[in-house]
Order: structure tokens, then C-alpha cells, then sequence
């Protein structure tokens, strides 16, 4: 199990990272998903030993990581433009790790050829080991990198937006892969990500980073249907933040969270009074196939997305520029307390 403890990195007058509290435990795919910016790369980075923390703890099953130099922590790291050798080839690249490890390289051959070998079949390059890596594909280089981590067999593995410089047909693929072989292998992952569906379809557990902190750490699941606070729902497309004053209700430092597809559009003036309503002016339209969805701005300019699905339709006939009134049921709505 890794355990961070109020862990803080400032760069300058730039606060990365602000008393992060984060734990991954054994055997679990964790995704963590946060925005550009948002203190990823660094978090992995603090992990791994290339650079300290300026304040906290890092320990692995108990035992404090952070000051040991990055060699001496087991921990695998796939960088996000996956940094190979690339006047060597496939096998070179892999073999490389175990070869001049800083603390047991391995020496025998048939030991680092069986090792790379096995590696390689892992990831799915078997018969690649010769290729040289200029002459493979995007995703084939992906899996070199982490084949190349995977073959000193770390504690844990830590990716760096691992499937950000793949096209997205590879990128679904490559999806299922990476879930595989970490289930075949048992060791945990760590995939940092600034997207929304890689966090949710990946993760065994996803944990939101914003603001320097870890807002909430849950199952996919519960992280969707019930974020904890206004700073994980901003993460989740289907979820509209607005403040509770633009429906008449409460004062001015709660918000509202509600789902876009739990807000209905009536007409305005035609709302039943028992519902909690806003007006708001429709501005397009987004087709999708099976779900279609319907974008508004309200009063105070909070953009607003109500969806409508196929099977089911349950918007009016829409018109651009003309106001309606967005409405939902109170207990849709989640209410936060956020400091202005
Ligand atoms: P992410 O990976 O989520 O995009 P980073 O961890 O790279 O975010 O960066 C977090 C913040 O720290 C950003 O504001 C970035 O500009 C700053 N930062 C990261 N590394 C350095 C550095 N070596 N020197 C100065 N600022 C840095
Ligand atoms: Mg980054």
C-alpha cells in the first residue's frame, strides 16, 4: 500500500501541492484525474524520488520512501512520451533496466534474455524483441515503455498520461490491455490522466486532484453518481454547477450540483411549484446518435448541459436565443458550501 501524508511541493510562488492526503492501496488500479496543471506529474515525480517533497510523508507498506534516491524505491515509471533509447532496439530497451540497475543489475544473459523475453510476451510484443523502436508504431512503443518498467518488477507502476500521444481507436485498446496485464500481474497501478473517461472506465478506484489536494478518492461509481464536494463534480461532465441563488433557494454561498440528466426544460412559466427551477437561454444543440445534448446559459452566464437520450426524448422542441426554464427535483441536487 502506498500512503501520502499532507504532502506539499511549491515551485517559486506556485503551490503544486497542497497537504496531499492519497492512498493506493495493494493489487488495485488507481486512475487520478485531474486538469492540466493540476500537480500530476509532480505528485508521480515526489513518488518516485525524482524530486522531494518539501513537506509529508511517502512510505510503501509502512516504511518511508521519500529521501531514499529513486533507485532504491521498486517503483516502475512510465513517462508520457515514453522516453526510450532509440538507437537501440526493442529487447535493448527492456533489457536495459535489469542491465544496469543501480542496485542488482543482472548479469546472465539467458536470466536478462528470459526475463526481456517474457516481458515482451506480457505486453503483447512477442517476436519484436530485434525491431529497432524507430521502426514500430505508437502503440508498440507504449508497450515497450512498459514493458521496460514491468521487467524489474516494481512495487508499483506509475503512468504518466500513459495513453495521451495514441490515437483514439488504439487508445480503447490499449485500455483493456493495460487493465490485463495489471490484473495478471498483481501489482498496483498508478495512471494519471487529464481525462474524465479514462479515470472512470479505468480505475478500480479514481481519485480527483485540484486545488493541490486529493478532493475525493472512490469507486468509479460512487465518485459519478455522488461527488463529495463542488471541486470533484467540476471533473464530471454530466454534472452543472450553479449557485443555489439562481433558483431562488438558499443563500448565496451554497451551490448546486445536478446531473444533465435529471434537469428537465419547460417552457417558461410552467414549472410545478413543487420543483426548484431556473431560467435559462438555449443556445445549441450537440447530435450524438444515441443521446442528443441541449446547452444553456443561465442569467449569471454558468454554461448548463442537459442531456436527451434516444429511447426516451424528453426535451420541448427547442429554440435558439429563447429563454426556458431548467428544472429538476430537490433531491437531485447536491448542495455544497463552498468559500467565496
Ligand atoms: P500536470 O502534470 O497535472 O499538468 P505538473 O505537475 O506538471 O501538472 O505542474 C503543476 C504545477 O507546477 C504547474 O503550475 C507547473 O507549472 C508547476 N511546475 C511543475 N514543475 C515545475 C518546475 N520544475 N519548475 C517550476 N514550476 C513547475
Ligand atoms: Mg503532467
Amino acid at each position: 500500500m502506498l500512503t501520502l501524508s499532507r504532502v506539499s511541493r511549491r515551485y517559486g510562488g506556485t503551490v503544486a501541492l497542497d497537504g496531499v492526503d492519497f492512498v493506493v492501496p495493494e493489487n488495485t488500479y488507481m486512475s487520478l484525474l485531474g486538469a492540466s496543471g493540476s500537480g500530476k506529474t509532480t505528485l508521480l515525480r515526489l513518488i518516485s524520488g525524482f524530486e522531494e517533497p518539501d513537506a509529508g510523508e511517502i512510505a510503501i507498506d509502512g516504511e518511508r520512501i521519500d529521501g531514499k534516491a529513486p533507485h532504491l524505491r521498486d517503483i516502475g515509471f512510465v513517462f508520457q512520451n515514453f522516453a526510450l533509447f532509440p538507437h537501440l532496439t526493442v529487447a535493448q530497451n527492456v533489457a536495459f533496466g535489469l542491465r544496469y540497475s543501480a542496485v542488482s543489475p543482472v548479469r546472465d544473459e539467458a536470466e536478462i534474455a528470459g526475463r526481456t523475453q517474457d516481458a515482451l510476451q506480457l505486453v503483447g510484443l512477442d517476436g519484436f524483441g530485434h525491431r529497432s523502436v524507430s521502426a514500430i508504431s505508437g502503440g508498440q512503443r507504449q508497450r515497450v515503455a512498459l514493458a521496460r518498467t514491468l521487467v524489474t518488477e516494481p512495487r508499483i507502476v506509475l503512468l504518466d498520461e500513459p495513453l495521451g500521444a495514441l490515437d483514439a481507436n488504439l487508445r480503447a485498446r490499449m485500455c483493456d490491455e493495460l487493465k490485463a496485464i495489471r490484473e495478471r500481474l498483481g501489482v498496483s497501478f498508478l495512471h494519471v490522466t487529464g481525462s474524465e473517461t479514462e479515470a472512470l472506465t479505468m480505475g478500480d478506484k479514481v481519485a480527483v486532484l485540484a486545488n493541490g489536494r486529493i478532493v475525493q478518492s472512490d469507486t468509479p461509481d460512487v465518485l459519478f453518481s455522488s461527488p463529495r464536494n463542488a471541486e470533484a463534480a467540476r471533473h464530471l461532465n454530466a454534472w452543472n454547477i450553479f449557485d443555489a441563488g439562481l433558483c431562488g433557494a438558499a443563500s448565496e454561498a451554497v451551490r448546486l450540483a445536478v446531473r444533465f440528466d435529471q434537469i428537465d426544460v419547460a417552457p417558461q412559466g410552467q414549472v410545478p411549484s413543487d420543483r426548484p427551477h431556473l431560467s435559462a437561454k438555449y443556445l445549441t444543440g450537440e447530435f450524438n446518435g444515441p443521446t442528443a445534448l441541449a446547452f444553456f446559459r443561465s442569467k449569471d452566464g454558468t454554461l448548463m448541459q442537459v442531456v436527451d437520450h434516444l429511447s426516451c426524448p424528453r426535451l420541448p422542441a427547442l429554440v435558439e436565443g429563447q429563454s426556458y426554464d431548467l428544472h429538476f427535483a430537490f433531491d437531485a441536487a447536491r448542495q455544497f458550501q463552498e468559500a467565496v
